[in-house]
């Protein structure tokens, strides 16, 4: 076997979303960084991120208040320090997001609009408006402002449409102790693997949603680092908690659009196909409770009425405020022919946030030496059985720049790893049944959505679990045989992140915060969270 190296760095950041980017830019000053995207560099959830960040910055909101509705979304899961280390960190995370040129939107005042106080909205489960945004495409800001400043930065060498396999630790090359040593990348254009050796490595490559049906995210969201870090010997933990958005536009021509949040923030009704009103029947909160609340009494809606979908209405306030604060949502439903000043948006509910994930410590180490998970790909106890809307991004950059902190203080210790070895492709061919993969991919995220979605059974768990291992058999038979490419290490993740979802689901007793299980609908007094541990 050769032992071409491709690539070498100090740090190997996987993945270019809000935590990718925060973390190679905040270590860039120090270190030479590798950061890699699978698919083009601004593709991720952070990219299509509308509401905003969560941050205390109105006088009248405090801390305590940020951590507290924290907790309660969180359903008596959170790890109380992660949440009060995070909200107490927001501010300053926030301000560096600010000086690298992020432009949240200001209040408008008849003064020097410079020194006016950012605008601050209101999402579910927030007691406070402290939401700050830009526009209704937060995430567009944050992510093209920072992807910029990496692409100028001379010590980061990006790597666009580059596909992580797996991790290279020491214990898979049988040498003393366990730490990661970098990881094989398939080059999607050359179409080979190489290999990238590194000091440290950080996976921040977003959540899992892409194993149902009907998701929010992008395309990219296959679950690739909780898979690679699981493989690698990492404790994985409350994969059960998987957050369903409540209103995703239903429209045949439209995918993974999101009316966000915001919209219920400012006064938008739910309605029945009836125009009837029915979250006041659901919840004393009505559209302002906690997603799970409105994902679940949208589901219950559908499945007792039988429609398709539900109404998102704010076609009662003023036609200029609407566009003015969702010019994009505006946008994108007038060009499918729905004007939401005038008329009820066709709503579905969808998979939308992973809260659990590879778990970590308060600076994002791993279980594994050197290795790292940030943001939607991390499991750090901030979200608890829900997450509290517009605390994921903020918790992409509070952990970004703590795990910076962490990586650095160790740098000069730390040699860079010697004489890996390259992939080895000499018992593969290439493949002569794709349709093996399209299949498998259809059929994993259907019954993920039908047996293991906002609402569960016992039952429904059991068939999901016996489907899942058939079919991770057979993708894993292709996988020795075949040539890797982009669709087959997908699919190989996505039915491994699907065993984890189910086998979270069946140790769960009991209905909490995102997990609903009928055989289970009441709380169990003593609960913690689901950890699993690879044999
Ligand atoms: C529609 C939508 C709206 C949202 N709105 C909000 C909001 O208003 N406020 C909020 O706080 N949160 C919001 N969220 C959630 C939030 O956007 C995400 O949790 C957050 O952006 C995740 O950032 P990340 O950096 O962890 O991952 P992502 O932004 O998803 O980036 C993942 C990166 O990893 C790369 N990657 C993945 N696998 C591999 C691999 N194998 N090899 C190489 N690279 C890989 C991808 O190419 C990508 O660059 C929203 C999410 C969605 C989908």
């Amino acid at each position: 076997m050769t032992q071409a190296v491709e690539y070498q760095s100090d740090i190997l950041v996987i993945g270019s979303g809000a935590a990718g980017l925060t973390l190679a830019l905040h270590l860039a000053e120090t270190s030479s960084v590798i950061l890699l995207s699978k698919g083009p560099l601004a593709e991720g959830s952070t990219l299509y991120a509308q509401g905003g960040i969560a941050s205390v910055f109105d006088e009248g909101d405090t801390i305590e208040s940020h951590v507290n509705d924290t907790l309660i979304a969180g359903a008596g899961l959170c790890d109380k320090n992660v949440v009060t280390f995070t909200a107490e960190n927001a501010k300053a995370s926030m301000q560096w997001l600010i000086d690298c040129g992020v432009a949240f939107d200001k209040e408008e005042t008849s003064d020097n609009q410079q020194d006016a106080p950012y605008h601050l909205t209101r999402e579910g489960g927030h007691s406070h408006r402290r939401i700050l945004h830009a526009a209704d495409a937060t995430g567009k800001a944050v992510q093209t402002t920072l992807q910029q400043r990496a692409l100028n930065h001379p010590n980061i060498r990006v790597l666009e449409r580059y596909n992580a396999i797996d991790l290279i630790t020491s214990r898979k090359l049988n040498r003393p102790g366990n730490r990661v040593l970098g990881a094989y990348v398939w080059n999607r254009d050359k179409e080979h693997v190489e290999t990238i050796t590194a000091k440290f490595v950080a996976l921040a490559t977003g959540g899992c949603s892409k194993v149902y049906q009907y998701t929010s995210n992008p395309d990219i969201a296959s679950g690739d680092g909780i898979a690679m870090a699981w493989r690698a010997g990492c404790r994985v933990a409350n994969m059960e908690f998987n957050q369903f958005h409540p209103t995703c536009l239903y429209h045949a021509d439209a995918k993974n659009f999101l009316l966000s949040e915001a919209l219920r923030g400012e006064g938008a009704y739910l309605r029945r196909p009836d125009g009837s009103r029915f979250m006041p029947e659901f919840d004393e909160r009505a559209e302002l409770a906690p997603r799970d609340i409105v994902a679940r009494a949208i589901d219950y809606e559908m499945k007792r009425l039988g429609s398709d979908c539900v109404y998102l209405d704010i076609s009662h306030k003023p036609a200029d405020f609407i566009i003015k604060h969702f010019p994009t949502i505006y946008q994108r439903c007038l060009e499918l022919g729905i004007d939401m000043t005038k008329s009820p948006i066709p709503a579905v509910p969808a998979a939308h946030y992973t809260c659990g994930g590879v778990m970590t410590d308060l600076h994002g180490q791993t279980d594994l030496n050197g290795l790292y998970a940030i943001g939607e790909v991390a499991y750090t106890g901030l979200h608890g059985a829900n997450r509290l809307a517009s605390n994921s991004l903020l918790e992409c950059l509070v952990f970004a720049r703590a795990a910076s902190q962490d990586i650095e203080s160790q740098l000069q210790k730390i040699q860079l790893p010697m004489n890996v070895p390259s992939w080895d492709e000499s018992k593969v061919s290439n493949s002569d049944e794709e349709v093996v993969i399209a299949h498998n991919w259809h059929e994993l995220r259907l019954f993920m959505w039908d047996y293991v979605g906002i609402v569960r059974t016992d039952k429904r768990l059991e068939r999901a679990l016996r489907r899942c291992m058939m079919l991770q058999q057979e993708i894993q038979e292709y996988y020795s045989n075949f040539r890797v490419s982009n669709n087959l290490l997908e699919l190989r993740n996505l039915v491994q992140v699907a065993e984890l979802i189910i086998r979270c689901a069946m140790e769960r007793k009991e209905s909490r915060g995102l997990h609903y299980n009928i055989d289970y609908p009441a709380l169990l007094e003593n609960s913690g969270p689901t950890i699993l541990q690879p044999t």
